[in-house]
């Protein structure tokens, strides 16, 4: 890993054009379980799957049970940026890297220091009413019991894109102007099997894909670079 390191050391020393692209594996370091991986947990205590619970058609019907697994397993209060978040908002304060973009809904790279942080799935740290859209803190709907409502009467709902539901179409493009440009494109804690992912990397024009995962990826073949190590043991080593 250590020759892996050095190239990347350089690349990032030679450029101001970088675009980190992340997923569910950079949260994983600061003890946010990836609810899609086998042994992350979340089976057995449900009836229904994560990505059942979590889709449109399920918080319309079971908005109690939403609730359960909202506060349970995606609220973590105690959650800390680290060291991939802590060197991305470096990169990015040292006037080097452009844009994080992230499939994560947990904040962790604004409470890094973080400031252009293109939130592809939304955030669990907004709340709206899903009737009417008004705007609620968060602490409306992570603490407390049973389903939060709207004067209105409405489910109030954080603002993540569920199962079922579309992306944002101006985050999305912003999205894809950023990787589009960059010079180097740094991809980070996804397996790059979930959508949108894999479609986004096919907007990278240059020379400097690089992949930093546990595993091996369908892009592997594709990358320029690739390191295979847990995304804040490998962003540790770099020196800004
Ligand atoms: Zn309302």
């Amino acid at each position: 890993m250590e020759q892996e390191i050095k190239t990347l050391q350089k690349w990032i020393d030679e450029s101001d054009n970088i675009v980190f692209f992340g997923g569910a594996g950079c949260s994983t370091e600061s003890g946010i379980p990836d609810f899609r991986s086998v042994d992350g947990l979340y089976n057995q205590t449900y009836d229904y799957p994560p990505e059942t619970i979590l889709s449109h058609s399920f918080l319309g019907k079971h908005p109690d049970i939403f609730y359960q697994f909202h506060r349970e397993k995606l609220v973590c209060p105690d959650a800390r940026p680290n060291a991939a978040h802590l060197k991305l908002a470096e990169l990015e304060q040292a006037g080097k890297l452009r844009a994080v973009i992230t499939q994560n809904i947990d904040g962790l790279h604004q409470m890094a220091g973080s400031k252009k942080v293109l939130e592809l799935h939304g955030t669990i740290h907004r709340a709206y009413c899903a009737r009417c859209g008004k705007h609620f803190p968060e602490d409306y709907i992570h603490y407390g019991e049973g389903v939060p409502r709207c004067e209105c009467g409405g489910v109030v709902r954080p603002d993540v894109v569920l199962y079922e539901e579309g992306l944002d179409e101006h985050i999305m493009q912003e999205s894809l102007d950023y990787i589009n440009q960059a010079d180097i494109l740094i991809v980070g804690g996804t397996s790059l099997v979930v959508y949108p992912a894999a479609g986004l990397l096919r907007y990278y024009n240059g020379k400097k894909l690089v992949l930093i995962n546990k595993d091996a990826t369908p892009y592997d073949a594709k990358a320029d670079l690739i390191i295979h190590g847990p995304i804040g043991q490998v962003l540790g080593q770099i020196k800004v």
